[in-house]
């Protein structure tokens, strides 16, 4: 018996899991008011560089989870009740139609996000989205008092889906623990500067930071490294302490000696162009203090290991993440303090939480709309149950 509480749920937070949480409750009968400081899903437009990565080909829950720095283990429960094929299905219905590129990324058909948040938005019309602030949430008379700019009103449950940039005032209110955010996956400033390799990119690049190894993409910038492997060190790294160090391999397993010995009229700056791009090979000859038009033959035991030195173990002295350039925060509700079964607060009955302002987070993918789609599903499933 649904339609009694028709208009009693308030979602606080108009992103992509307050308006997909607003389309399952409505799948459901439900009619919950939508309150959005802003444009209701203008924070997936630049998602997946304006295309919408919305998920990862990954169907393996195990294997799923496995990305996300912050959350693996709440992230099980939630994901053995909505994964990727429930996603994928998800979209269908609401007429997004989606393809899986060679890296396992999910996007629409049309490598539109502005598409997807129009289909988003059709599936949620006639739902109320009320362009307000939310200020202050108190709980009264066995509900909540929510108060914005603009007046109070009175809901009986409540779903926070404010997102991981938000000030977290409205939960600290409600007692709830907030594990201090910090930027993760984010490029990174360096003590090194690199700005005259900046654009420059270079693949497989093995990376040995704080006893851990990792193999990508990197890329050059004017103030420091980015890249798909830069951003998984930021994630994995989000919460320790800075500085610290990266040691870059370029160039994998050579015989440096033999590939001297096979080009030993050629000067050293192209010998190592076969293997690094020729700014990188400049900019490593400058930092060791070789002449780059040393030839193959001129080149003896010490200034090889000197140059194979700085090929295979680049140190770099990682200063901070650039500042505003995250794409997701690490930190935000603590996740003790929710049953990832109906995503309800463990401290406060009928308060729900969805999406980013959970202290989960994942690497670049597609894993962290996934949160938000299923997180936004399990709680409007959660508010069903609390009938
Ligand atoms: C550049 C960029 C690219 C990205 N690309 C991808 C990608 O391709 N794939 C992927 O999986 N993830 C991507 N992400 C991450 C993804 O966008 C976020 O994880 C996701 O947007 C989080 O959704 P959310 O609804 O939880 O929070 P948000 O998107 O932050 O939405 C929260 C909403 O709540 C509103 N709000 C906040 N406080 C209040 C208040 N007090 N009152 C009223 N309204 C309030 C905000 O205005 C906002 O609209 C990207 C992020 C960035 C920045």
């Amino acid at each position: 018996m649904v339609p009694e509480l028709k208009s009693k749920i308030a979602i606080i937070g108009g992103g992509p899991a307050g308006c997909s949480c607003a389309y399952f409750l409505k799948q459901k009968g439900f009619s919950p008011a939508i309150f959005e400081k802003n444009s209701p899903l203008k924070t997936l437009l630049p998602t997946g560089g304006g295309r919408c990565n919305l998920a990862h080909f990954e169907f393996d829950i195990k294997e799923l989870v496995q990305n996300y720095p912050r959350g693996e283990k709440f992230l099980y429960s939630v994901f053995s009740q909505f994964a990727t094929a429930e996603t994928i299905e998800f979209f269908e219905n609401i007429g997004v139609k989606t393809y899986t590129q060679e890296d396992m990324r999910v996007f629409p058909v049309s490598d539109s996000a502005a598409d997807v948040r129009r289909c988003m938005l059709n599936s949620i019309s006639g739902i109320k989205i009320n362009n307000e602030n939310v200020i202050s949430i108190k709980t009264c008379n066995g509900g909540f008092e929510v108060k914005t700019d603009k007046g109070a009103y009175f809901f009986e449950k409540i779903v926070l889906a404010i997102g991981g940039h938000s000030v977290f005032n409205i939960i600290k209110m409600l007692g709830h623990t907030i594990i201090p955010p910090h930027p993760a996956l984010t490029a990174l400033e360096t003590k090194e500067s690199f700005s005259n390799l900046s654009g420059v990119s270079i693949k497989s690049v093995k990376a040995t930071f704080n006893k851990k190894i990792l193999t990508g993409d990197i890329l050059f910038t004017h103030k420091g490294i980015s890249g798909p492997l830069v951003y998984k060190i930021s994630s994995i790294m989000a919460k320790e302490k800075f500085p610290y160090e990266i040691i870059f391999d370029f160039v994998g397993d050579i015989n440096f000696q033999n590939v001297l010995n096979n080009n030993s009229q050629k000067v050293v700056k192209n010998i190592l162009s076969d293997f690094i791009p020729k700014s990188l090979a400049k900019h490593i000859l400058l930092k060791a203090q070789i002449n780059e038009n040393l030839k193959g033959h001129q080149i003896n035991g010490e200034i090889r290991d000197k140059i194979y030195r700085y090929l295979k173990n680049y140190p770099i002295e990682v200063m901070a993440p650039v500042k505003d350039g995250e794409v997701v925060t690490c930190g935000g509700v603590a996740l003790d303090e929710v049953n990832p079964k109906t995503m309800e607060s463990k401290i406060i009955k009928n308060l729900f939480f969805c999406g980013e302002i959970l202290d989960i987070d994942g690497f670049c993918g597609g894993f962290n709309l996934q949160n938000c789609w299923s997180t936004a599903f399990v709680a409007a499933k959660g508010i069903e149950k609390s009938i």
